[in-house]
């Protein structure tokens, strides 16, 4: 007969149970149901009959300790109606017993794509099949589904017939959840560890036998390979074989190590590799017995950091040790200096003159270029051993050790300028560079790296200030020069806020008057302690760190408004001539700061003349050339100062829009004595004429170099013959006098 496990609810609870149900409850615990069990009952004779109060007091205990029980116990009818439920069920459900008791099972408790299954179970039961162990779902009161494991029994009647069907369960919803969880965790961290590149393997400890491998081998080495020291050590550098051993240990004793070392691959190629080692399980008696090992490959890394190391101690353009390294190779040459005996060594510290030149004319592109090639070419020179390194820019240094000789190394410096001077041919130019070296020696007993580089910069400035292509030894004079330098720059940034500067003024005079058509503006420095300072202490300190600009807009402004105050009294003035310095004529914006001045002061462009050095106009031709067209396009004169001095060359003097060229005084020093600078200045008024250029010689001093020039029939000169530069109000006098600062045969008022 097929139960109804859903169904109407008219079968009621049965007072006096059935003496099988009792049997089969009484299964679970045993020992239970031998107590529970009365001494007249006979199970052979199950009809034997026993009072009602009797049965009602078993009855009583057995509910008891069935609602006591942790399990749930359910017992149905064979029509699958609800006969008991204990108080775990009830728990579990939320259902009373008064909600459930007869009602079928289906209707209440089942999901219904359960019931089919439920009546599959029912059949097998009433089959004889017993016990059965299933899993069902139970829907709660309030509509959860709860998994319980049950064990299902059918009581017999007397007999043999299915009576009744019990059943113990367990909610397991928790539990499977946990289970659910975990083997999902699993799965994730399996796939992980599968996903990863790198091998994770757990192997037992002593024994090294792999228990789990993510994946078989790492540069075609297996697990087993690598971690059985002696066939992998043979793989590993030789470096790191102790090493590796060493990093078991440490896992072993502190249970976790990490550790890189270089394999060779089955190809022969290095990679490092990285090891981490955590002791997973330990025995009874604390040692490991599992060890959780994790290779990962870092070559990239390795390479990735080897790469930064090297960019922070080497220079990317010429792949020469860079500044911190070479400094800390001269710290480790000063270690060695300071034992007995000491080992000496010299610092030679080398920069290419005119390389901005270069940079600027020809681009960096091309000067990047001469800057590898000479790195090249000092390495040739460099004694095995020793270090070369590039500071920046195109200045270089060489540490030379195990100098005995200020000779080797002055033989050393002539063989690198020599070298270095070598034409390069930079596409279609062909370039002479030169070099100007500072050379100190140790003997000089230095403590820092610091200062050897120093006092090695110091001379090479010496070098510089020499001329191209020199060199020259670091001496302690130098040094308190240098200091004295960076004194006065401090005092020129003083000087330039307390207005300690003045203008003095020199008269240049017409050759055929006498008369002063002109003054230039000179510079002085009005020092609180040294009084008054020549320009030349100060303006190429003033050019080398820039206050040449402020201070050459405040010359110009300042000569400008005396000219408008000699103007005011009356007092004509036909031109102002004022030196304009390299820096000032780089400036992107030295039209608009002359034309500003010039409106700003009021005084007329057609009566400025700006001077400039022949050096400093040829040094960057192209650009200058427009520079000073635009000058001379606002109707601003120009003047080529201490001409003769440079290397100009005469087919850029024609394209540039020059008024005047004033003939530098070393020349006109000797014109007297010495035939060769009679000539030069002859062939320099000569030149000057046919290029239709007025010419100007400076430092007239004596009426012998007066009747020279006159003979020559220049337009203009300037000399201490006429005046020395002199105050604004002694020009005053001058101008008022109005006389001439020479009688017509040559001799002075
Ligand atoms: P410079 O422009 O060639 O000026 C002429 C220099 O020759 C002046 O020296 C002047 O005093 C000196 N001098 C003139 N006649 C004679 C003479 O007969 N005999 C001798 N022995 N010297 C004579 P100072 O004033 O010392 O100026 C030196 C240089 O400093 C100037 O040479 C110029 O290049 C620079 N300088 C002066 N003032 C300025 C300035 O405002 N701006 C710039 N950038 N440079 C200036
Ligand atoms: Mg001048
Ligand atoms: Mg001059």
């Amino acid at each position: 007969m097929v139960p109804i496990i859903k169904a109407d609810r008219t079968n009621g609870y049965s007072p006096t149970p059935p003496s099988g149900l009792y049997l089969a409850l009484c299964r679970v615990p045993i020992t239970l149901a031998r107590y529970l069990m009365h001494p007249q009952f006979d199970p052979k004779q199950p009809d034997t009959p026993l009072t009602g109060a009797f049965w009602k007091k078993r009855h009583d205990l057995l509910a008891a300790v069935l609602d006591t029980a942790g399990v749930l116990v359910v017992v149905l009818d064979r029509q699958g109606r609800i006969v008991f439920f204990n108080r775990a069920s009830k728990q579990t459900t939320g259902y009373t017993t008064r909600e459930i008791k007869g009602c079928a099972i289906g209707d209440i408790l089942l999901l219904s794509e359960e019931v089919g299954s439920t009546l599959q179970i029912f059949e097998r039961l009433l089959a004889g099949e017993s016990p059965i162990t299933h899993e069902t779902f139970w829907l709660t009161k309030q509509g959860t589904p709860r998994l319980i494991a049950w064990t299902s029994t059918a009581l017999h009647d007397g007999a043999g017939e299915v009576e009744y069907l019990v059943g113990t369960g367990m909610d397991i919803t928790e539990r499977q959840q946990a289970e659910r969880d975990l083997r999902e965790s699993e799965t994730r961290f399996r796939t992980l560890a599968e996903q990863s590149p790198d091998i994770i393997y757990i192997v037992e400890h002593p024994s090294k036998r792999p228990l789990y491998l993510n994946r078989d081998s790492l540069l075609g080495y297996s697990v087993s390979e690598l971690e059985q020291p002696q066939e992998a050590l043979l793989a590993v550098h030789p470096e790191e074989r102790e090493e590796l051993r060493a990093h078991w240990q440490r896992v072993v004793d502190s249970g976790t190590d990490i550790f890189e070392f270089r394999l060779r691959d089955k190809e022969g190629q290095w990679e490092w590799v990285q090891s981490r080692k955590r002791v997973l399980t330990r025995g009874s008696n604390g040692k490991p017995t599992q060890i959780l090992g994790h290779l990962t490959l870092i070559t990239a890394r390795k390479d990735a950091e080897a790469q930064l190391r090297h960019n922070a101690l080497y220079d990317s353009l010429t792949e020469l040790p860079n500044r911190t390294l070479f400094l800390d190779r001269l710290t480790q040459a000063l270690e060695p200096a300071r034992r007995e005996p000491p080992i000496p060594f010299a610092v030679l510290c080398l920069d290419l003159d005119r390389f901005k030149v270069i940079n600027d004319s020809l681009g960096h592109a091309l000067g990047d270029h001469l800057l590898v090639t000479v790195a090249r070419r000092l390495e040739l020179c460099l004694p095995p051993g020793d270090t070369l390194a590039r500071l920046g820019g195109d200045e270089f240094v060489l540490l030379v050790e195990g100098v005995e000789r200020l000779s080797e190394i002055t033989h050393l410096a002539e063989r690198i300028r020599q070298t270095v001077a070598e034409p390069f041919a930079l596409r279609d130019h062909t370039v002479y560079p030169n070099a100007s070296i500072g050379i100190t020696l140790s003997t000089t007993n230095y403590d820092r790296a610091g200062d050897v580089l120093r006092d090695a910069e110091i001379a090479m400035y010496r070098a510089k200030s020499l001329g191209r292509g020199h060199y020259a030894v670091f001496d302690q004079a130098m040094h308190a020069y240098a200091l004295t330098l960076l004194r006065m720059e401090v005092d020129l940034r003083q000087a330039i806020e307390q207005e300690q500067f003045c203008l003095y003024y020199q008269p240049i005079v017409s050759l055929v008057t006498g008369q002063i058509v002109a003054v230039e503006a000179l510079l002085r420095w009005n020092h609180p302690q040294r009084g008054l300072v020549s320009p030349a202490e100060f303006i190429t300190l003033a050019e080398e760190t820039g206050l040449i600009v402020p201070i050459g807009e405040w010359v110009l402004r300042e000569a400008c408004k005396q000219g408008k105050i000699w103007g005011a009294k009356g007092l004509s003035l036909l031109c102002l001539s004022v030196n304009l310095s390299g820096c000032q004529l780089k400036q992107a914006n030295i039209v608009e700061m002359v034309e500003r001045v010039l409106r700003e002061t009021g005084w007329p462009p057609t009566q400025l003349k700006l001077e400039l050095t022949e050096s400093v106009i040829m040094e960057n031709a192209e650009s200058s050339i427009k520079t000073l067209q635009a000058l001379n396009d606002l109707g601003i004169g120009i003047s080529i100062d201490d001409f003769g001095m440079g290397y100009s060359s005469l087919s850029y003097l024609q394209r540039f829009p020059i008024d005047t060229l004033k003939i530098d005084r070393s020349f006109i020093r000797d014109v007297t004595l010495n035939s060769g600078d009679a000539a030069i200045t002859t062939a320099i008024i000569a030149l000057a004429r046919s290029l239709k250029l007025s010419v100007l010689p400076e430092g007239v001093e004596t009426e012998e170099q007066l009747r020279f020039i006159q003979a020559q029939r220049c337009d203009e000169m300037q000399g201490f013959l006429f005046s020395r530069p002199v105050p604004p109000e002694q020009i005053a006098n001058l101008l008022r006098e109005g006389r001439s600062l020479f009688n017509g045969n040559g001799r002075r008022h």
